[in-house]
């Protein structure tokens, strides 16, 4: 009876070895998973949120155009929705020569609304431009500050 412990003991201890080993690879294998699970879930995170901070942008810049809630967000990087709406505002009336919007790269067509920059004179479709501004504040052609030259006419 006295050999009979220690074999069931040897036993026990190879069963317990064996399930360790056992146990230890499906571990690896598990955290290899969650690994590569995570790994590629920070990835798909992170582009989501991208996307998002992107149309959270656009949808800031737009309330800011609307309401002046939002201006404070918008004048962070572009011009403010006050200092935008300043900009004179007129229908485009070909005179000898002929103006082209730099940004949409077209000809101004007789009727168009355009903006005057105050500060440069050049004239961009109203659309082209308010878009531009609401994430720049300088002209788009010559890089002058737009911002500056509103804000001194609104004083003058
Ligand atoms: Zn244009
Ligand atoms: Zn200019």
């Amino acid at each position: 009876m006295s050999s009979y412990g220690p074999t069931t003991a040897a036993a026990a201890a190879d069963a317990l070895e064996v399930a360790a080993g056992g146990s230890y690879r499906v571990c690896d294998t598990v955290v290899l998973i969650c690994l590569a699970c995570a790994s590629s879930l920070i990835v798909l995170t992170a582009a989501v949120c991208f996307r998002r901070a992107i149309a959270n942008g656009y949808a800031a810049a737009a309330a800011g155009s609307n309401g002046g809630a939002g201006a404070a967000a918008a004048a962070s990087c572009g011009l403010a929705p006050s200092a935008l709406s300043a900009i004179p505002m007129l229908a485009y009336r070909r005179g000898a020569g002929w103006a082209q919007c730099a940004i949409c790269l077209a000809v101004v067509r007789d009727g168009e609304t355009v903006r005057r920059l105050p500060a440069c004179g050049h004239l961009f479709h109203v659309e082209c431009i308010d878009l531009w501004l609401r994430s720049h504040a300088t002209c788009p052609l010559c890089r002058r500050d737009v911002g500056e030259a509103a804000a001194a006419d609104e004083k003058v």
